[in-house]
């Protein structure tokens, strides 16, 4: 995972805020779990309907929880040939601020390989992610920052029911960062 790099002045110093930005409030109650293994139930049975319903309530509790509008969700049986080029780095998913739906496949496009859950929880939560930049933070651009990524990860380990994990960050070229996945793991 790699940060984008720092937009030229006006937008500056928003973007330095999201990427301070590192920690989010959870819904404490552990009603994430329940909803995420049925998703994950429904994955299992490469039943799309029944894994979209399942998304759908836990993006619903979501929405609730932090007081922005509900977002459209649509599971898709393989990725979509065409995607939405405005953030390149989107594998599994996509979300659109406009029309404020996520999208998010159980398969990938060239091989048909069946996305593991744990990649397709942590797809729906980056994307919801991008739904909260927009509709309750003040980063409409919603950048992939070191805090847009912690965010993520936060809400994706909450889901999840696994320890939250502190990420480790090496810089890259252009004032950009890229997650060390060997420290991370480590947890040092
Ligand atoms: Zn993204």
């Amino acid at each position: 995972m790699l940060t984008d790099t720092p937009p030229p002045k006006a937008n500056r110093a928003k973007f330095f805020e999201s990427d301070r930005l590192t920690s989010l409030d959870l819904p404490q109650n552990g009603s994430l779990l329940e909803v995420s293994h049925s998703i994950e139930m429904g994955m299992a049975d490469g039943n799309t309907a029944l894994a979209r319903k399942h998304c759908d309530e836990l993006l619903t509790k979501l929405s609730r929880f932090y007081g922005v509008p509900d977002c459209g969700i649509r599971v898709l049986a393989a990725r979509p040939l065409r995607v939405r080029e405005r953030w390149t780095s989107e594998l599994f998913g996509d979300y659109s601020p406009d029309t404020m739906l996520i999208r998010v496949w159980m398969r990938t496009a060239v091989r048909k390989e069946v996305t593991s859950f744990g990649t397709f929880l942590s797809t729906l939560c980056h994307e919801f992610c991008h739904h909260l930049d927009c509709q309750k933070f003040p980063f409409p651009d919603s950048w992939h920052t070191r805090g847009f990524y912690e965010r993520a990860g936060a809400l994706y380990h909450s889901a999840r029911g696994t320890p939250p994990k502190r990420l480790f960050w090496t810089p890259a070229f252009g004032e950009r960062w890229r997650i060390n996945w060997p420290r991370t793991n480590r947890g040092r």
